[in-house]
């Protein structure tokens, strides 16, 4: 089969970790016996420095016209100035935003062979297996008004978390319909004790549960489910919340996993106004969920892995490839089990690689 992936490298340690994704997915291509025409574009940093706009236009209309999107990460010091009029991370939200890209989906599953290598007692972490459902494109980080401005007693800045009846609805179902393929457990995370989205946000999911009737649905309150991460958590299954709750949560939950250099994520949403499916069809953007780490950035060090198994959710949720996606998740499962390990993940006696070495071995496993 003949797929068109958009690919953006973005800042830092993106562009090294991509092209070992780039590779890995390559070789998917030659075993399995199809062909992935690659559209390169810039975001973030870059796109600020050579277009003067961190979402160049010709960059979301290679994404707009791929069958999926791949990402690296975004952002960096250079382009840190809280005074600037541009930064990175409007390149991101942008994209998410224009390509409808409502569902975050990240998975935390715990390789059994890195449960020491977690700064959280192994035992607490074995046996992890648990996805976050974030809402991407709504709440806080998108509300108007959003600004800073002054006032004759100093300065003043709001945002504004806003949430609509449909927003809330689309994303609790995807949670609900996650659950059904899962172990059917739904934790729906908000803060209804305080704020009003998260009342509304509560009402639906209760509202919704009567559909699902073979689904364990519990409300749980996001301090609450800080807490539970890092005591039991095993007890989730599905996790479905809004934008800022998710963003905090899905880093909190990523030290389960030893480092944010393993985590994948898909961000799926209906580009055709179809319905989002999650067996195979549903147009998306995939991306580990670190950022830049631009102290690493040009040395061969990162972690390319989450890069790697973000290829992976690609090819099960957008190109229907559930067969190669499985395979590349099994070479990273081989290579770390072999005993190697990038520094993030590095523990004694075990052999210390590289990016590009990370790469090669994976491939090689394929
Ligand atoms: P970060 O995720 O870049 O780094 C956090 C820590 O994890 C650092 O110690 C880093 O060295 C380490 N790390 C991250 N990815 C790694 C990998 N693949 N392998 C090994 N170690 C890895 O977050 P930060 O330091 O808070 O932010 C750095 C820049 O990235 C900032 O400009 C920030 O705005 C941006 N950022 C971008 C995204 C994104 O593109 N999605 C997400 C978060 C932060």
């Amino acid at each position: 089969m003949k797929f068109n992936i958009a690919v953006l490298p973005g800042d830092g340690i993106g562009p090294e970790v991509m092209t070992e994704g780039v590779r890995v997915l390559e070789s998917v291509g030659q075993k399995f016996n199809h062909q992935f025409i690659l559209h390169y574009g810039d975001i973030g940093g870059i796109a600020i420095d050579r277009h003067g706009t961190a979402l160049p236009q010709e960059t979301l209309t290679i994404s707009q016209n791929a069958d999926a999107v791949l990402l690296a990460a975004v952002g960096g010091p250079k382009w840190d100035d809280p005074t600037a009029k541009v930064r990175p991370e409007d390149g991101l939200l942008g994209i998410r935003k224009e390509l409808g890209l409502f569902a975050n989906l990240r998975p935390v599953k715990i390789m059994p062979m890195l449960a020491d290598a977690t700064t959280i007692k192994p035992n607490v972490v074995q046996g992890v297996d648990l996805v976050v459902v974030r809402e991407l494109t709504g709440g806080l980080y998108f509300g108007k008004p959003k600004k800073q401005w002054q006032t004759g007693r100093g300065r003043r800045a709001v945002d504004t978390l806003a949430y609509s009846e449909h927003e809330i609805e689309r994303i609790l179902r995807v949670g609900f319909e996650l659950a059904r393929t899962r172990r059917k457990k739904l934790a729906s995370v908000d803060k209804a004790n305080v704020l009003e989205t998260s009342r509304l946000w509560r009402q639906i999911a209760i509202e919704l549960a009567p559909e699902y009737p073979d689904i364990e649905l519990q409300h749980v309150l996001v301090d609450s489910c800080a807490m539970r991460l890092i005591q039991r958590p095993t007890d989730f299954d599905v996790i479905v919340t809004e934008n800022t709750f998710g963003d905090i949560l899905t880093d909190e939950a990523s030290m389960l996993a030893g480092s944010m250099g393993m985590l994948p994520s898909a961000s799926l949403g209906t580009k055709n106004k179809g319905k989002l499916s999650l067996t195979g069809h549903s147009f998306g953007m995939y991306e580990p969920i670190h950022g830049s780490a631009p102290s690493r950035a040009g040395q061969n060090k990162a972690n390319p892995i989450a890069t790697i198994l973000s290829v992976a959710m690609m090819l099960r949720y957008s190109l229907a490839l559930a067969k190669e996606a499985a395979a590349i998740e099994n070479a990273v499962l081989q290579v770390l089990k072999d005993g190697y390990r990038t520094y993030d993940i590095m523990e004694e006696g075990k052999s210390l690689v590289g990016t590009r070495e990370m790469g090669s071995l994976i491939m090689k496993r394929l």
